[in-house]
């Protein structure tokens, strides 16, 4: 089934200009880009972004990285759009990403890993409202 899902260059990769690596990555990978747009979320935006993440001990911490600097937002459609990008990440943790994976490549750590992808159906919903309605 042809899916959307959302997916965040983060502050470590735009930081780094892998931004065009990356988005080249998905394209190759089957993966359309529909939507694009950088900006930088205020700590605010941040925390209601990751509320599911609220009562976890790195919460505060990554609410903090994720408004510490431009990040680029992007809708992905494509055949099973929402695993394909999360297989294309790899585990949240680099040092456990496959080969090949976006986090194995560019992650620097479970924290900084470089990538953000829904990780459901109703969550792309609710994150592509979040950053493009
Ligand atoms: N995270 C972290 N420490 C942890 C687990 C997660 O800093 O021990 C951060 C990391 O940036 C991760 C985000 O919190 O991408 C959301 O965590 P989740 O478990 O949803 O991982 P993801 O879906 O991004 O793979
Ligand atoms: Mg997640």
């Amino acid at each position: 089934m042809v899916e959307r899902t959302l997916s965040i260059i983060k502050p470590d990769a735009v930081e780094r200009n892998l931004d065009i690596d990356i988005k080249s990555f998905f394209k190759k990978n089957g993966l359309k880009i529909l939507k694009s747009k950088k900006v930088k979320i205020s700590r605010e935006e941040a925390s209601e972004f990751y509320k599911v993440h609220q009562t976890k001990p790195f919460y505060n911490e990554l609410c903090n990285y994720l408004s510490s600097g431009p990040i680029i937002v992007m809708i992905l459609e494509g055949e099973n759009a929402i695993a394909k990008n999360r297989q294309l990440m790899g585990a949240t943790d680099p040092l456990k990403a496959e080969d090949g994976t976006l986090r194995k490549m560019y992650g620097i750590s479970i924290d900084k890993n470089s990538v953000h992808g829904s990780d459901s159906m109703e969550n792309s919903k609710i994150e592509i409202d979040f950053f493009f309605k």
